[in-house]
């Protein structure tokens, strides 16, 4: 609940409002998972809320993969419904501050209907949409773990399974929630949404007021190219996306990172690297290479030395452009492997 939704719940209980801090402070910082763990609050209020048929929203952790280095985690949780979804942590050691940088990287569907080749959360198909609630659910799940070594949740991204534009409205309601000072208080800035690209939602994220940052995944620099790799992209997107990319910076302030999942053989030439510096170039956009994890697509990323082309030809050419760092192919880090993973081992061990 928003803190405005829970004030007018409590109000309506009879109960003063400073209930509704006590329980926001409760449900967004102690993390429980019943409202019997409410201890916060009287037992007679705990009572009227369960009878009432109010629970606290939360996910049960199925499978969870650590990297080598202990600073990526990825989880499979599983929801009421036994729906299951991916989340990851991602740590950095801080150069200035004493406790790492720590980047949740949610889910906003299950499967999803772009069906981007090379994706695995894509070739899945579309199942159904995250509630805001479940959205939430991913981050106070690892919020509640970091909170146990005196760390926390630094920063977010609209990253894992699934096309966040395309579930807008419980998008943005969990941007609110995890934002609000009541509740769980992040940082605007510290959030950036990763889209495939859905020009008029795009537009609407802009008239929003927030200060979030928006990552836009363009893969190619004309159509020919992108609609190989993201079928459902309109025959204009590379230019609309791009304007619309202006458009987004203009009224938010905020600068556009284009993801770009480098191919082997596909979109990784030098004359493609080229093509997009020119259509770039000048305007201060930022490019992120994304040498591709293969999925059951059979697309490979290139060798590191053409990765390294591709990167010098954009910096030559007046583009910003960094190469993801590519420490989680070890545990399945491209969106949706997991759980294809487990989902296969799953199936197989049933028909065996
Ligand atoms: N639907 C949104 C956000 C989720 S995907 C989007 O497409 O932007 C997040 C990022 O992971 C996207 O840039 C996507 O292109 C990238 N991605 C998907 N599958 C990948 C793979 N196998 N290897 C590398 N990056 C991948
Ligand atoms: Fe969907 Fe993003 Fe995967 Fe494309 S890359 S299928 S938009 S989750």
């Amino acid at each position: 609940m928003l803190p405005e939704e829970m004030d007018k719940l409590v109000t309506e209980m009879g109960q003063p409002r400073y209930r509704a801090d006590q329980l926001l402070h409760a449900l967004y910082h102690d993390s429980p998972t019943d409202i019997s763990d409410l201890h916060q609050i009287p037992a007679a209020l705990r009572d009227a809320l369960t009878v009432s048929g109010y629970t606290i929203g939360s996910a049960s952790e199925t499978h969870r993969v650590t990297s080598e280095d202990h600073q990526t985690t990825k989880l499979l949780l599983k929801y009421g419904d036994g729906t299951l979804i991916e989340t990851v942590l991602m740590q950095y050691p801080s150069k200035t501050k004493f406790h790492p940088r720590s980047t949740v990287c949610v889910s906003t569907q299950v499967g999803c209907a772009m069906g981007c080749v090379f994706c695995a959360t894509g070739q899945m198909g579309f199942k159904r949409n995250l509630q805001a609630e479940e959205i939430v659910a991913q981050v106070l799940h690892f919020a509640r773990a970091l909170h146990e070594r005196d760390e926390h949740v630094t920063n977010l991204v609209f990253m894992g399974m699934g096309e966040p534009l395309a579930n807008y409205s419980e998008t943005i309601r969990a941007i609110r929630l995890l934002t609000h000072a009541r509740a769980f208080g992040l940082g605007q800035r510290s959030i950036t949404i990763s889209t495939v690209g859905l020009i008029p939602l795009i537009e609407r994220l802009a008239d929003e007021q927030l200060q979030i940052g928006l990552a836009i995944s363009l893969h190619a620099p004309n159509d020919e190219l992108r609609s190989k790799l993201v079928p459902t992209a309109g025959p204009n997107s590379v230019k609309e996306l791009f304007l619309a990319s202006k458009r987004y910076f203009k009224k938010t302030g905020r600068r556009i990172t284009f993801e770009y999942a480098l191919i082997n053989g596909i979109n990784d030439s030098p004359e493609v690297a080229e093509e997009l510096a020119l259509l770039l170039k000048g305007n201060g956009a930022h490019v992120n290479l994304i040498p591709v994890n293969s999925t059951a697509g059979g697309f490979q990323k290139p060798e590191r030395r053409r990765v390294h082309e591709f990167q010098r030809i954009l910096r030559r050419g007046g583009v910003n452009c960094t190469v993801r760092v590519e420490k989680e192919s070890e545990i399945s880090a491209a969106c949706g492997q997991l759980r294809t993973d487990v989902i296969e081992k799953i199936t197989s061990s049933r028909s065996s």
